[in-house]
């Protein structure tokens, strides 16, 4: 359950769409636009984000569409009948300068936004909806591909061929290629305006975590805090301007989380508990409320115009799950097990805080707080304890040992390229054998003005074949708080986690065997993208990493093993409150997006909803509606943040493969892993591809025993 990934902003706007043809009004600026250029210098290009400066980009984007129109066009006004090549093939040719530019332009908007690219992003979102729809919208393209898609020749393609030529065709269909002229408009109209309502949705969410804080000002508020937490907090307060000597808690899951955790004033847990789950539901002018009615309201006129029940359904046939009815089956058998769990937990913290005597009753802002002190009681197990043993560079240098033994990559440092901040670094990857370049794996950890919280995995270009022998470019980025110079920054075991997972996405973009650019990487059903960056949190708690990498950053020493064991005896502690703090979020997802085109005020929908699902009291949903970034910011996770769940059930089941064997260092299953899993990209249906790897399809079991439920046997 981490962040989403982003792909370029191509393929991101590729799942919503709209109208008005770029005009060239700014022909002098485009002509040597640098960000249209193709990409020069080594690795077969690299990126130029030496050459960024915002006002290049609108220029830059409307070239690029405009080319793009012109491209497709002369594929369906091409004389000679259809075929695979003269239409497929060709579309995957199309659309490299847009890539490019998109490529500059997403990383711009998720790492260093500024009033002025805001100002950039908020006329531009509509505009390139607009740009999609012309595409899925030109009937003799449309006519080309269905052609191609009917013809008795498709027997003949290679199985990744007619998988491409599958996926066009439904994207199409899906896209609303069928509808007549009217109801393409109003199909127009409609993805125009939730372009726009997604950027005002987004925006509302960065404002009140930037513009929301609390400034503490004496030790007495600082009351249970570790040092490194106070040093984040004064840091934090250096850069909100604020007086020194005071310290600052940010409204972001990294800042308040700890917090939450530590304070030891139970008045302030609560006023930081309340700033963080109110984002976007203050009443004021970045209110989130009415934005999501609207949204709601369009997804459901949209739906039924393309011939679908619900959002749900149009959003799902094509996942793994294929049903909404599915995916809510799978949710309903994990959320009673994990409400029964919660119960438990707040028994265990009520226990512990009578016996205090604290004389409170737990509430949702004691929750994080007592939980850590069930956890020391329970299995002698303080988080600040494993917190010295985990520096960040030298669990990178474990992820990448990870990646040599599985699948014999090798990663160099270069310096020779440019990047978009100082404090990003590049590593080329080979094969540590054939010494074959792989690609490039850029690493952006800290947290800076403009970059959006969280984690997560993007890809600056994807591996191909059809444009030549392209090689991938993909990046991680995070959060962490830069550490004073000279000194290491040590993360939490969760941050530990995160980084592991963020790197199995990489994994997937950088082991990528495929032709169709379309079909490479991690560009497969939202609800199998998480399962092999899922797949490689396995990784971190092996004794072999933690032996060479889990580190003490003073005396060198490896975690002993006493720790390491009481971190296994505890590892199912706790999931019955991370399990229904996020099963909570997606159902609530999911039920929105069946409701249909009722008219929807959230408030009262999330809390009525909640109360039928018996919802424990002392948990708030992960992303309340009113901040649900992955749900309202795009398509994106739409009715689709069900894909955690799903995928984690296959995560589970697949580990199972290496326990069964010779362990988690078992080459010849990780062979298999690489073979249909990791290399494949989208070009097999991934309910088969899976197959391949496990002999079976995914059993439930597994997961159930990781979160430690008990199953009906
Ligand atoms: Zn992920």
């Amino acid at each position: 359950m981490r962040d989403l990934i982003l792909r370029s902003i191509v393929l991101l706007i590729a799942v919503t769409m709209l109208a008005n043809i770029p005009t060239n009004t700014s022909q002098a600026v485009t002509e040597d636009n640098p960000l249209l250029a193709d990409w020069k210098g080594p690795y077969g290009g690299i990126p130029p984000f030496d050459r960024v400066q915002i006002p290049l980009f609108k220029p830059a984007l409307e070239t690029a569409m405009a080319e793009n129109l012109a491209e497709i066009q002369r594929i369906a006004n091409d004389p000679a009948p259809p075929n695979f090549e003269n239409t497929i093939v060709a579309m995957e040719r199309t659309g490299q300068a847009l890539d490019r530019v998109g490529t500059l332009y997403g990383v711009w908007g998720a790492t260093m936004s500024s009033p002025d690219y805001q100002a950039v992003q908020r006329e531009m979102a509509p505009r390139l909806a607009a740009f999609n729809d012309q595409i899925t919208q030109n009937e003799p393209l449309f006519k080309r591909i269905e052609a191609v898609y009917n013809s008795p020749a498709k027997a003949k393609l290679t199985p990744e061929q007619q998988r491409l030529a599958w996926l066009y065709y439904t994207n199409f269909v899906r896209a609303g290629a069928r509808l007549g002229p009217e109801a393409k408009k109003r199909l127009s109209e409609i993805n125009q305006q939730l372009a726009g309502l997604y950027t005002k949705f987004s925006l509302n969410v960065l404002a009140e975590e930037t513009d929301q804080f609390i400034v503490l000002k004496s030790e007495d508020e600082l009351a249970g805090l570790p040092q490194s937490l106070r040093d984040a907090a004064a840091a934090a307060a250096e850069s909100k301007k604020q007086q020194p000597g005071t310290w600052v808690i940010m409204n972001t899951r990294s800042s308040i989380d700890p917090f939450l955790t530590y304070s030891d004033r139970r008045d302030l847990r609560e006023k930081a508990w309340r700033m963080f789950v109110n984002r976007g539901d203050n009443g004021d002018e970045h209110d989130n409320n009415a934005i999501i009615t609207e949204i709601l309201q369009l997804r459901a006129e949209r739906a039924k115009l393309l011939g679908y029940p619900t959002h749900a359904h149009w959003r799902l046939e094509n996942s793994m799950a294929k049903t909404p009815e599915r995916a809510m089956e799978l949710m309903e058998a994990v959320w009673k097990p994990a409400v029964a769990r919660v119960h438990e937990e707040v028994a265990d913290m009520q226990a512990l805080a009578d016996k205090e005597g604290a004389k409170i009753k737990i509430e949702p802002w004691d929750y994080r707080y007592y939980m850590e002190k069930v956890r020391k009681a329970k299995f002698d197990l303080d988080q600040n304890e494993i917190k010295p043993y985990l520096q960040l560079e030298k669990l990178r240098e474990g992820i990448f040992w990870v990646a040599g033994e599985l699948f014999n990559f090798n990663f160099t440092p270069v310096t020779n390229v440019p990047v978009a901040h100082p404090d990003i670094r590049v590593w080329e990857v080979t094969d540590k054998t054939t010494k074959k370049h792989i690609g490039l794996w850029y690493f952006d950890p800290y947290a800076r003005a403009g970059k959006r919280s969280g984690a997560w995995m993007n890809a600056y270009r994807t591996q191909e074949r059809v444009n030549g022998e392209v090689t991938t470019i993909v990046s991680n980025n995070s959060n962490f708080v830069k550490g004073k110079p000279g000194e290491p920054v040590l993360i939490s075991w969760d941050d530990a986690t995160t980084m592991f997972h963020e790197f199995g996405h990489a994994l997937h973009g950088l082991n990528s065997n495929v032709t169709y650019p379309s079909l490479s990487g991690t560009a497969v059903p939202r609800d199998y993208v998480e399962f092999p960056s899922q797949l490689l949190e396995h990784w971190l708690s092996t004794p072999e990493v933690l032996q060479k990498f889990a580190l003490h950053y003073q005396t060198g020493k490896p975690i002993p093993q006493e720790l390491v064991d009481k971190i296994k005896k505890s590892a199912t502690f706790n999931q019955g409150f991370a399990t229904v703090e996020y099963l909570s979020a997606a159902l609530i997802d999911m039920k929105l997006h069946l409701a249909g085109d009722k008219k929807i005020d959230p408030d009262v929908f999330e809390r009525e909803t909640l109360a039928q699902l018996g919802m424990p009291k002392e948990i708030v949903m992960r992303h309340r509606t009113p901040q649900f970034l992955h749900v309202f910011s795009s398509d994106g996770y739409s009715a689709g943040y069900y894909s955690y769940l799903w995928s984690d059930v296959i995560t589970a089941d697949a580990f199972g493969a290496f326990v069964e064997g010779k362990g988690p260092y078992d080459r010849a299953v990780a062979e298999r892993l690489r073979k249909y899993v990791f290399s494949v990209g989208n070009t097999v249906d991934p309910a088969e591809a899976y197959r391949a790897f496990r002999g079976r399809d995914p059993k439930v079991d597994a997961l159930m025993k990781k979160r430690g439920f008990a199953t009906k046997s």
